[in-house]
């Protein structure tokens, strides 16, 4: 594992290529208030069911990182789209 000392991202090669342009998580979700209330509610309930994990917002999205990036959040004006992958079944 390999942590960019100027973005903080966690990557599994070293010196990964990357963009290190950091957005704050709130401006992914300025005016699409619905998209935030399911993102609090999802994160809340894998953080008591599953672990903690580090929110990590990017340029295109928000992504959630437990042992490894498992989970993209893509706020809409009405809802969330989630992509999410893990190795076992829930
Ligand atoms: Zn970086």
């Amino acid at each position: 594992m390999w942590t960019c000392p100027n973005c903080g991202r966690i990557f599994q090669k070293v010196k990964q290529p990357h963009s290190c342009k950091k957005v704050s998580v709130d401006s992914h979700f300025k005016n699409k208030d619905k998209a935030k209330e399911l993102f609090n509610f999802l994160l809340s309930l894998i953080e008591k069911n599953i672990g903690t994990c580090k929110v990590i917002s990017l340029p295109c999205c928000v992504h959630l990182f437990g042992v490894y990036d498992f989970l993209a959040a893509l706020p809409k004006r009405d809802g969330i789209e989630i992509r999410f992958a893990l190795d076992r079944q829930l």
